[in-house]
C-alpha cells in the first residue's frame, strides 16, 4: 500500500514537473515550423481570400471579420484586438470600411505593428454629384470616399502588386514568383467579365442597390449608379420616406429593370419598391464569398446575378 502511495506521489511530482517542459516544447516546435512574426491578420474575407493567392502556404493568414457578417458595422472582441497587436502585418481596406477596428488598428500601429491600407494603392473613387440620394450625412454625400474597392479586379490588382512590395519590405517575406501569375488571373478575370457586360444593351445596364457599393464596378464595366435603397456609402442610415419617393421616381424614369438587395438591406422596403416600379428584387453577394471562398467566383457570381437581373 505504502509503495503505491510513493509511486502515485513519483508520477504526480513527474507530471509537475515535466509538464510545463512538454508544453514549452510543444511551441518551440511551432515556431520552427510557422514563423508567427510573419502572420498576416486581415480585416475582412474578401481580401483576405486574395491576400492567401498571394502568399499561398509562406505565412498563416487570419481575417477577422467572419465572412457573412456587415464588414461596415461589425465590432471586434478582445480576442481580435489581441490578434490585431500580436499580427506581423495588418492588412486593412481603408476609407472607414472598418469602423469598427479603427482604434484597436491605431493603437496597435502606434506599437509598432506594420500596418498595410489597400485603399492607400488604388485610384480611390468619389461619390458623384447626382448618384445615390442626398443624404446628411457627410460620408454619404457627393464627394465622400468609396471604400468598395473589390468590386473591381483591375483595382484588386495594383492592391496585389503594392502588397507583394511590402511583404518584402516589412516581413521579409518573397512572394515575386506568385505575383505575375495572380495578376494575370485578375487582368484575364477582368477581360472575361468586361466581354460579359458588353453583351448587355447601354439602356440595360442599371443599377439600384442595397447600398452605394457599386461604384468601382460600375465604373469599370460602364453601369450607371441610379440609387441605392439605403442612401450613401454605410447600411447605417435609414432611407426616409422623401427619399424613397425620390428613389421609385428614378426607378421609373430610368426604366430599371431589378433592385439589387445586399447585407443589411431591409427587405421590406426593397419588395415595397419593387412592387411599386415593377422592378424585381433579386440578392446580390457583394459583401459575402461564395462557399469555394474563392475572390475569382465572387467576381464571377458578381456579374452573372447583375447580367440575370438586367437581362
Ligand atoms: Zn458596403
Amino acid at each position: 500500500m505504502k509503495y503505491r502511495v510513493k509511486q502515485k506521489l513519483i508520477y504526480l511530482l513527474c507530471l509537475l514537473f515535466l509538464a510545463p517542459t512538454l508544453v514549452s516544447g510543444c511551441r518551440a516546435v511551432n515556431h520552427i515550423n510557422a514563423d508567427v512574426s510573419k502572420d498576416i491578420v486581415v480585416t475582412y474575407s474578401i481580401l483576405g481570400s486574395v491576400v492567401r493567392d498571394l502568399v499561398g502556404d509562406r505565412a498563416v493568414v487570419s481575417v477577422l471579420i467572419p465572412n457573412g457578417q456587415n464588414a461596415h458595422e461589425w465590432e471586434p472582441s478582445a480576442r481580435d484586438i489581441e490578434a490585431v497587436n500580436n499580427a506581423g502585418l495588418v492588412v486593412q481596406n481603408g476609407l472607414g470600411l472598418e469602423s469598427g477596428l479603427r482604434h484597436a488598428i491605431e493603437i496597435a500601429r502606434q506599437k509598432g505593428v506594420p500596418l498595410f491600407t489597400a485603399t492607400d494603392y488604388i485610384t480611390a473613387r468619389h461619390i458623384g454629384a447626382g448618384e445615390g440620394i442626398p443624404g446628411d450625412d457627410p460620408d454619404q454625400a457627393a464627394g465622400a470616399a468609396d471604400p468598395h474597392l473589390w468590386t473591381d479586379p483591375v483595382a484588386m490588382r495594383d492592391v496585389v502588386v503594392a502588397l507583394a512590395a511590402q511583404l518584402k519590405a516589412r516581413l521579409n517575406l518573397n512572394v515575386d514568383d506568385r505575383v505575375a501569375g495572380l495578376v494575370s488571373r485578375l487582368d484575364g478575370l477582368n477581360g472575361e467579365l468586361a466581354a460579359q457586360a458588353s453583351r448587355l444593351p447601354d439602356s440595360h445596364r442599371r443599377l439600384v442597390t442595397g447600398h452605394e457599393s457599386m461604384g468601382y464596378f460600375a465604373a469599370r464595366y460602364g453601369f450607371k449608379l441610379i440609387g441605392a435603397v439605403v442612401p450613401g456609402l454605410t447600411t447605417e442610415a435609414e432611407a426616409s420616406a422623401a427619399e424613397l419617393a425620390a428613389l421609385k421616381q428614378l426607378i421609373a424614369e430610368n426604366n430599371v429593370r431589378a433592385i439589387f438587395t445586399e447585407l443589411g438591406t431591409s427587405a421590406a422596403v426593397a419588395e415595397a419598391l419593387g412592387r411599386e416600379t415593377g422592378a424585381r428584387v433579386i440578392e446580390l453577394a457583394t459583401h459575402v464569398l461564395p462557399e469555394d471562398g474563392s475572390y475569382f467566383t465572387f467576381e464571377r457570381n458578381l456579374m452573372q446575378s447583375i447580367i440575370t437581373g438586367l437581362t
